[in-house]
């Protein structure tokens, strides 16, 4: 007997669901991009319940003609992709057919809409997939959604859904990421019959001001200076805060044409703008947007994703660096701004991005491959000199991310250690139990030797997760591992990756397990807070993809098995790392930010004599 056979559309919509609509601020999201990709003008908001009971979406835009509006909810239906090379030029928000599709595979969905064009409109309700009714009305032009009862079909979404209060400020939080691109279409919000934003249309400085502002002092945006830098590869605009206006909690938004992104990466090229300039624990407010040629990011294929990948990271890190350095120093809001002496900068920046830059002091044989007077030109990349433009005006890169700049095929070890001239053995030194010191060809890298170990343990266990391959170590005794009620209905979604990284978990009462193995890596440490600390970084963050959970999987292990701070390594343990570490493309800072590897120029050492 044959036993494989196509799921009906209503199932695998129900699944693609479970992708796109994670939650009513995901659907929110979607509805509003739609508005906007029908070119509205004006574009209501109306929620109750932070989404649950409704989400309504009235729009002024082109709206549909009967047949598409039924068409609308079919999945794959678009009409704003033809063939898959348009992806990779698309400056549309939605792309993928999938946002109506799979709203109404998981809610009740009425709508009506009218074009320009026709006399009379279309109102369509849809239960589930299953189109309840479909007849002409009356109705003004534009497209008017409500989605009633998100997930009434899905008890474990439902049950997901945090409490009112969270999901209404995840819903807030997407809503300002998209009102923050648009600012000449106005936004209404309004939450249980009541206003919480009224955003006319204007500039993007009265935008921010209108939405962060506090309308009685009305002095938000007056706290922030303008960047403003072209370049042939990127332009950069936008607001950031003066040092003095700076406070502990930021708003930090970068977005990319027209889209807000998360980028820890550039988030660190702003903080190092901002060096010296702000207490420990305080941190800059900013709106950055990035137009980039689309072709040189890597779209969002994926609809929930807000991470973006730049083809030239390293120089767009530079450009906004400098960009921000600029913009603080021509407002003279610091003087302890001193670019002299600050920017004492010896890497070079790629000369055909006009930038204006701060003065710095130039060493012109600076020549990142060579030592001791010799010159490995079978080591350089192949035409890595046109990366940083030639001769004497290689003179102005940023200090602080040296090692950012430096082709990454020279860090492997063995041209590394021909640089340094060190034949076999690259010394390596322990600090403070802490830290390892490693000669690099221009000072000294200084690498935290837990972080740098949990990165290298979390990429790894990331990997065993794909491929199901974690070493699992049998128990001799099993340990008891009992969670609390909301955990526990987290275990069937990470019961699979946690048998693929090596834990072996069996249930024993409805609220706990018995731990029978676990991944080789943990040793003899004990399991349990382990696991604990996973299940509830699963909750607190809210990872409802495989790939989210993944993540916290990994975090967690890698944060609980990497060589803590303080234990003292032997010299192979800490070439290992170092090898290891510097060899990856991206090593200097965690996902959220922390600082790995830190270099010591050799200037700044000559600086202390
Ligand atoms: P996508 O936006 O990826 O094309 P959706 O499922 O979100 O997919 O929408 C399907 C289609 O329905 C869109 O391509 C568009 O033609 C139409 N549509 C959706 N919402 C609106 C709207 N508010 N106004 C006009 N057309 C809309
Ligand atoms: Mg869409």
């Amino acid at each position: 007997m044959d036993i494989i056979h196509l799921l009906p559309d209503s199932v695998a919509n129900q699944i693609a669901a479970g992708e796109v609509i994670q939650r009513p601020a995901s659907c929110l999201k979607e509805l509003v991009e739609n508005s906007l990709d029908a070119g509205a003008t004006r574009i209501q908001v109306l929620v109750r319940d932070a989404g649950r009971t409704l989400i309504q979406v009235i729009d002024d835009g082109k709206g549909m003609s009967e047949t598409d509006a039924r068409l609308a909810f079919e999945r794959h239906a678009t009409s704003k992709i033809r063939e898959a090379q348009d992806l990779f030029t698309l400056r549309t928000m939605g792309f993928r057919g999938e946002a109506l599709a799979s709203i109404c595979a998981v809610s009740q969905v009425e709508m009506t809409t009218r074009r320009q064009e026709d006399e009379t409109g279309t109102l369509l309700e849809i239960h589930g997939s299953d189109v309840i009714r479909q007849e002409p009305c009356a109705c003004p032009v534009g497209t008017n959604i409500k989605v009633s009862s998100l997930f009434f079909n899905v008890p474990v979404r439902r049950k997901f859904l945090k409490s009112d209060q969270t999901e209404l400020r995840n819903l807030l939080t997407e809503f300002y990421h998209i009102v923050l691109v648009y600012p000449k279409v106005s936004f209404t919000f309004v939450h249980n019959d009541e206003i919480l934003l009224e955003l006319p249309s204007g500039t993007e400085k009265q935008r921010i001001e209108a939405v962060f502002g506090n309308p009685k002092r009305n002095a938000y945006t007056s706290a922030f200076v303008e960047v403003k830098t072209e370049t042939e590869l990127v332009s950069v605009r936008g607001f950031v805060v003066k040092p003095e206006a700076a406070t502990k909690k930021a708003e930090q938004y970068f977005f990319v044409n027209g889209r807000y992104m998360r980028h820890p990466y550039f988030l660190k090229a702003v903080q190092t703008a901002y060096s010296g300039m702000l207490p420990n624990d305080y941190q800059p407010s900013f709106f950055i947007y990035f137009d980039i040629p689309p072709e040189s990011i890597d779209v969002n294929i994926h609809p929930t994703k807000t991470e973006i990948k730049f083809a030239d990271e390293q120089t767009v890190f530079q450009i906004l660096m400098a960009a921000v350095r600029e913009a603080l120093g021509k407002f003279s809001l610091s003087p302890t701004i001193d670019f002299d002496t600050r920017g004492s900068i010896d890497i070079p920046m790629p000369q055909n991005h006009s930038v204006s830059r701060p003065q710095v002091t130039v060493d012109p044989d600076y020549n990142p491959f060579r030592t001791r007077g010799t010159v490995y030109p079978d080591k350089a990349p192949k035409g890595w000199e046109s990366l940083y433009g030639g001769g004497e005006t290689r003179n102005d890169v940023i200090r602080e991310t040296r090692n950012d700049v430096i082709p990454s095929s020279f860090h492997d070890e063995a041209s590394l250690q021909t640089e340094l001239g060190i034949g076999q053995e690259r010394p390596v030194w322990q600090y403070g139990g802490k830290y390892i010191l490693v000669p690099e060809v221009n000072g000294l890298l200084l690498i935290h030797q837990h972080r740098a170990h949990a990165f290298l343990l979390r990429a790894l266990y990331m990997e065993q997760l794909e491929h199901t391959q974690g070493a699992m170590q049998q128990l001799l005794f099993p340990e008891v591992l009992t969670l609390p009620q909301d955990e526990m209905v987290l275990a069937e979604q990470l019961l699979p990756d946690l048998r693929a990284i090596g834990f072996d978990l069996e249930q024993l009462s409805p609220d706990s397990y018995s731990v029978q193995g676990v991944p080789a890596q943990l040793g003899t440490r004990s399991p349990i807070p382990v696991l604990q600390q996973i299940f509830h970084q699963v909750r607190e963050r809210g990872a409802d993809t495989q790939a989210g959970w993944r993540e916290q999987i990994a975090d967690s292990l890698a944060e609980s098995t990497a060589i803590p701070s303080g234990r003292t390594l032997s010299e192979a343990e800490m070439r290992d790392i170092v090898t290891r570490l510097l060899a990856l493309p991206q090593y200097r800072i965690t996902a959220d930010g922390k600082t790995i590897v830190s270099l010591l120029s050799d200037e700044e050492i000559a600086k202390r004599f």
